[in-house]
């Protein structure tokens, strides 16, 4: 993958550009749950080179010896996997991560033990719900890039 891909946190505060991407995979290792907030991580990496912080930078705990999982300071959104050999980004920061299907599961022993049924759970959706959500007016940065954000709004 040598072409240029955007995205960035919740927030807007953090963007990036990354290239020359690997191989996407999911983890599921407690401590990408933990720092995902969910199941699983989901990301792709490059090394540190091809990876451009083009508004604010991530915010680093270290979780291991020389590893580091960046973060919006501002809106929390994990964003980074830092370690000695790239950066691993995680793929729902991207604007488009549907170009990123995972291709690989790491610590698949670690899997929660009912994961391999998720999919199989029944939709729930109705008219209703989709009226509310459809209604909702979002706060989050679009996905692309942006030359200012928040936007300056007229008085
Ligand atoms: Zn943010
Ligand atoms: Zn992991």
């Amino acid at each position: 993958m040598s072409a240029v891909f955007s995205g960035g946190c919740q927030c807007g505060a953090v963007r990036f550009q990354a290239s020359d991407l690997g191989r996407p995979s999911i983890c599921h290792c407690r401590m990408c749950q933990k720092a995902f907030g969910g199941f699983f991580s989901v990301a792709v990496g490059t090394d540190a080179a091809h990876v451009t912080w083009t508004r604010g930078e991530p915010s680093l705990f270290e979780t291991s010896e020389n590893v580091f999982r960046g973060f919006c300071h501002k809106c929390g959104t994990p964003l980074s996997y830092h370690h000695d050999g790239g950066i691993v980004l995680s793929i729902g920061a991207f604007d488009n991560p549907k170009n990123f299907e995972p291709q690989v599961q790491l610590n698949h022993g670690k899997r929660l033990p009912w994961i391999d049924q998720l999919f199989e759970k029944p939709a729930v959706t109705s008219p209703e719900m989709e009226a509310v959500f459809a209604a909702v007016e979002s706060y989050q940065h679009p996905d692309h890039d942006t030359a200012e954000w928040p936007p300056e709004t007229s008085v």
